[in-house]
């Protein structure tokens, strides 16, 4: 079927013991809870209310009065943390790569193997893209991001017939020399499976492919949009992948092997679980997802 799930969309269960996992969740769950309670700190996005009253000029105050006290934060460190700043978002497949099937299933070099050019990303069964969801929830994280004074690129906007390749959106946030690099997908898997995981670039040197500098940095930026991506939407980690942590390593995706600044995937919910699905279809629902995005990218940038 044209909407089968991409390769790296669809993951078998693991063949673990449940009852282990399910506890592990659960642990995970109650650890993260935990942590969000002692002040974890709200990462992003409520200084610039408090500049604004600042700023207002008040009755009888003149002009010399009404300028900035020598101890405000300045526009740069506090209603725009991320101004000089460059971030880079890459919706996952495009919504033309249904019509070029030809073009999108030719080979590029991933450092570690060859791969498809790129795939059509899942969709629901009622025919719900995963590309539209992934462009609709990249535009709203631009927007979000820009208010904080980043320099945002996207690797397409729907202004392509299909792609690019995914060594060319690798190559996109390299030739940007990005802070950070976050690639927006939904995940199709089996109904029962649920809830988000960020995926990491694994340790990798082979031909074009040398992740050594990015592993640690990546992870650093997994971890603050994972545990932010949870809490603005205030749903679960993956139950089927990641033991719980809603991290999960790989080494076979080109968009993360040929990356050589920060850069992670995440894969925000199930499109075929009718509970994620339902809120994956959910404009209100997708702006919280991108805020918990914008919030992960501003605390690893400016936190
Ligand atoms: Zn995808």
């Amino acid at each position: 079927m044209s909407e089968r799930p991409g390769p790296y969309e669809q993951r078998p269960p693991l063949p673990v013991l449940r009852r282990t996992r399910v506890l592990a969740v659960t642990l995970a769950a109650l650890a993260a809870t935990a942590l969000a309670g002692c002040g974890g700190g709200a990462a992003a996005g409520d200084g610039q209310g408090g500049r604004t009253k600042e700023s207002l000029p008040q009755p009888g105050q003149s002009a010399t009065e009404r300028a900035a006290p020598s101890d405000a934060p300045t526009p740069s460190s506090a209603s725009q943390p991320l101004a000089g700043k460059t971030v880079v978002i890459d919706p996952g497949h495009n919504p033309g790569n249904f019509d070029h099937p030809r073009e999108i299933a030719k080979q590029v070099d991933i450092g570690t193997n060859r791969k498809e050019c790129d795939t059509t990303g899942t969709a629901s069964n009622d025919g719900y893209r995963e590309a539209d969801f992934n462009l609709d929830v990249s535009r709203r994280l631009r927007d979000l991001l820009e208010k904080q004074g980043a320099t945002v690129k996207l690797t397409q906007d729907d202004d392509r017939p299909f792609g690019p390749c995914i060594d060319e959106r690798a190559r996109i946030g390299n030739e940007a020399e990005a802070d950070a690099v976050l690639s927006v997908h939904a995940d199709g898997s089996a109904p029962g499976h649920r809830g988000y995981h960020v995926i990491l670039p694994a340790q990798v040197k082979e031909g074009s492919a040398d992740t050594t500098k990015i592993v640690g940095p990546s992870r650093e930026l997994g971890e603050q949009l994972a545990e932010e991506f949870g809490r603005a939407t205030g749903t679960e980690p993956s139950n089927y992948v990641g033991g719980g942590t809603g991290l999960h390593v790989r080494d076979d995706l080109g968009g993360l092997n040929l990356s050589t600044v920060p850069k992670v995937f995440i894969e925000c919910g199930n499109m075929r679980d009718a509970k994620d699905l339902a809120l994956l279809t959910s404009p209100e629902w997708r702006q919280k997802a991108a805020q918990g995005m914008a919030n992960g990218i501003t605390t690893f940038l400016a936190g």
